[in-house]
């Protein structure tokens, strides 16, 4: 039957959009499916930000980039990539353009909200060897109990013996887990207020109970602790002094659902665009501008620090490719930054039907209608974002659509509510136009996060549009 009047203005004028499983070609569906399980094995080999680093730089060499230290000159076409302390990895694709006429690039962060050791963890109480902690990122604390953790860790010996330890992933490795207290006693605890209902001096993770044999010595069991670890990594407790122990939730991302759409995993905030960002890069053959793909480190506690999007380490990158294809001259580095497009590739909170009262549902995203486009983040007022221009909203939007992108814009959550921001705005203070683009998350910053599947994928076809330009 033919549409009314009425209908077919609706279609022509309306922005509704529809979830992207609708009408699905057989030929799409297989991609999609095949590209999570591709991106599933990437979250379960990168559950930490150095692991994240040493997984991408493997798919990078594999995919001809090199060191850029062991490069002397560049040239259009080539495929260099630089890593900071082994925490954040820097790439590109050198452009048929000059360097001068600004780079594109996709930005995203390998870090995600985990548990870490306090720098003299180690204590014994009550026949238990426990670790205190000190978590990382905005959690829910009370979500971090009771859950299988594995631990991710580096030693490094004051001479400078770097000893990497990662327990709790493979099957027949021991767990380790947070307890919390029974129903039957937390009369107490149920009343607290649920951001109280468990402290951060309360997460305490259980790691061990056998006493070493020996009656005349004390705590015994801490004693047997490092035993273990000093038999197997030459470990004494001063080496926590210098060291990175982190815990995350040691179970695989799965599928999820009867229909498989959707991929549960830890740490999808914001490994997904980390994956999606370095995939989009691999096939783009010489971009008319450089592409640029970082994954950076602590986005999770303010993008500061060495390895953080805030590091000069970035503009050190970016001032060797110009050295490198001799390009540099005074202002130069400026100039890039002037004239740069750049995608803050960072998820967003999806929509929650079981909590509809904390979200604007005209403005929300979806699971399942495509990465999502933030023109602006912050919190009370748009404070703290770097909104980014109708004009650029345009361009990245033009390109979207020029690709058959699927996308959505949202922002997150109701009008003082809360907020949040992300790596955008230490960009656009370089000079950069920015702006956040990246995949629904349910579940955000939990130890389970949920995106779906062809989320996933339009985000890699979004990212390697934005490349082309
Ligand atoms: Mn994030
Ligand atoms: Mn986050």
């Amino acid at each position: 039957m033919e549409n009314t009047e009425g209908q077919k203005l609706k279609e022509e004028l309306f922005n509704d959009k529809k979830t992207g499983w609708e009408g699905m070609s057989e030929e799409i569906r297989s991609a999609v499916f095949k590209f999570a399980d591709e991106y599933m094995d990437y979250l379960n080999s990168s559950k930490t930000e150095k692991e994240i680093v040493k997984t991408s730089k493997d798919i990078f060499i594999k995919n001809g980039f090199v060191d850029l230290n062991e490069k002397q000159d560049l040239k259009a076409g080539d495929r260099v990539f630089l890593v900071n302390r082994d925490r954040t990895i820097f790439s590109a694709i050198i452009g048929q353009e000059s360097l001068e006429n600004g780079i594109r690039m996709i930005a995203a962060h390998g870090d995600s909200p985990r548990i870490d050791l306090k720098p003299n963890p180690l204590y014994e109480d009550s026949g238990l060897g426990l670790f205190k902690t000190h978590y990382y990122g905005g959690i829910k604390k009370y979500q971090w109990t009771n859950i299988p953790l594995s631990m991710h860790g580096t030693f490094v010996k004051s001479n400078g013996e770097k000893i990497e330890i990662t327990m709790g992933e493979k099957e027949e490795d021991p767990i380790f887990t947070i307890s919390d207290l029974l129903p039957h006693l937390a009369a107490q605890q149920m009343d607290r207020k649920l951001k109280e209902g468990v402290q951060g001096e309360e997460l305490n993770i259980v790691a061990g109970s056998i006493p070493f044999e020996d009656e005349k010595v004390s705590e015994a069991i801490k004693l047997n602790i490092l035993k273990l670890l000093n038999d197997t990594y030459g470990i004494k407790e001063i080496d926590f002094t210098s060291s990175e122990i982190e815990f995350v939730p040691a179970f695989k991302a799965k599928s999820l659902g009867f229909d498989r759409s959707m991929v549960a995993g830890y740490g999808q905030d914001d490994k997904v665009c980390c994956y999606t960002a370095l995939r989009g890069i691999l096939d783009i053959g010489t971009p008319k501008n450089t592409a640029v793909c970082v994954l950076t480190d602590k986005e999770e506690i303010g993008f500061c620090g060495v390895t953080g999007m805030e590091s000069k380490t970035f503009e050190y990158f970016i001032t060797e490719l110009l050295n490198k294809a001799d390009q540099n001259r005074p202002n130069a580095l400026e100039k890039v930054f002037h004239n740069s497009k750049v995608i803050s590739a960072d998820v967003d909170g999806a929509f929650d039907p079981s909590f509809p009262s904390s979200f604007d549902k005209t403005n929300s995203c979806f699971i399942g209608k495509g990465p999502t486009i933030v023109k602006y983040t912050g919190s009370r007022g748009k404070s703290g974002a770097s909104e980014a221009p109708a004009e650029f909203v345009a361009e990245v939007r033009g390109i979207f659509e020029k690709n058959s992108v699927v996308y959505q814009s949202s922002e997150l959550g109701k009008v003082d509510l809360g907020g949040g921001g992300t790596i955008a705005v230490v960009l656009a203070n370089r000079g950069m136009s920015v702006i956040d683009c990246g995949v629904p998350v349910l579940s955000m910053h939990s130890p389970y996060e949920i995106t779906s599947k062809f989320d996933v994928y339009q985000a890699y076809k979004a990212y390697e549009a934005f490349y082309k330009g």
